[in-house]
């Protein structure tokens, strides 16, 4: 089973109505929403607004992925603003099973996010935690960047340990996904 997460970062910023509907008719089964500081990632992108103005825009669930550094002061409010899939990222935190909590007791899915560096293994102790991990497969920070295909081995890797403890996760690949290489990531 798979499902499409199109990301808006790649959208026209001013016509995000837009393409949330477009992401909509296109049979999108999510919007992945990407999060950007200025402090963990250079860039900057959007806030806790944007996530509650899209979510009386779209029924799609929304996929709220943080690249910041403290998410623990920013997740409240996104919960609140209405994020149905929350991910922060493992190199941030020491407070990561709390944060998970706080996600997963606010009824929404709690995800770990984990950059191209990261090995899968610092994942082992909060695994039974996880409703999904996102593996990033390009650096964090900018769109349009190209699939770094040595996160391949990554995800089979981590689908393995899944598939050992018969846990019902997902795993999010994040970065340079496209039509040509799709087939490649089963
Ligand atoms: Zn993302």
């Amino acid at each position: 089973m798979y499902l499409i997460a199109p990301s808006i970062l790649s959208a026209d910023f001013s016509r995000l109505a837009e393409a949330v509907a477009v992401a909509e008719q296109g049979r999108a089964d999510m919007v992945h929403v990407d999060v950007m500081d200025g402090h963990f990632v250079p860039s900057i992108t959007f806030g806790e607004k944007l996530v509650s103005d899209l979510r009386e825009k779209t029924s799609l669930p929304l996929n709220v992925h943080l690249m910041v550094d403290n998410p623990e002061k920013l997740i409240p409010g996104f919960l609140e603003a209405g994020a149905d899939w929350l991910s922060f990222h493992l190199e941030v935190t020491p407070h990561v099973h709390r944060l998970l909590q706080l996600i997963k007791e606010a009824g929404r899915k709690a995800g770990l996010a984990i950059n191209p560096a990261t090995p899968v293994d610092l994942l082992g102790e909060v695994l039974e935690e996880l409703d999904y991990v996102l593996v990033m497969t390009v650096n964090p920070g900018w769109g349009g960047q190209k699939f770094i295909p040595a996160t391949r081995h990554k995800i089979k890797k981590l689908s393995q340990l899944i598939a050992e403890r018969q846990l019902p996760i997902l795993i999010a690949v994040d970065g340079g996904v496209k039509l040509d290489n799709l087939s490649t990531l089963f």
